[in-house]
């Protein structure tokens, strides 16, 4: 359990990290080409355009063209928003283990992992058929 918390931790973290780096990417590309493309009166085919032929120097000899970076962008981006949904899947798993159940004698509520038949209240201290409230989050 804490494992699997553990790990759709970590799973956000980079999800969110790729994001942030997919987006970072997109916005250095449209940051370059807007100027150059933003009088155009087809702003969108002039973007496209200047995207496949305009290259994208580092500065170290390494040029990437414009589009590529685009689609590196877009590729981490779908990673990251993959990683995230994925997280989501295991957190929702661990989640619906989660349950409040309610004590008929004392009302009081604790939670458990599971909903089970029977289970020692842990207020009254009474072997009790809990009533399960509902699952927790
Ligand atoms: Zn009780």
């Amino acid at each position: 359990m804490k494992r699997i918390i553990r790990r759709k931790k970590s799973g956000y973290a980079l999800g969110f990290t790729l994001c942030f780096i997919g987006l970072i990417v997109l916005f250095a590309v449209l940051w370059k080409a807007w100027p150059n493309v933003s009088n155009s009166p087809d702003v969108f085919s002039a973007l496209g355009s200047y995207l496949l032929t305009t290259q994208f120097d580092f500065g170290v000899g390494v040029g990437l063209k414009l589009i590529d970076l685009t689609i590196i962008g877009v590729a981490v981006l779908a990673l990251g928003i993959f990683v995230l949904a994925l997280s989501r899947q295991i957190f929702s798993v661990s989640a619906g283990e989660n349950v409040l159940l309610k004590c008929p004698y004392c009302k009081n509520h604790w939670k458990a992992s599971r909903a089970s038949g029977y289970a020692e209240c842990p207020n009254c201290r009474q072997f009790v058929q809990p009533t399960v409230k509902k699952n927790g989050k």
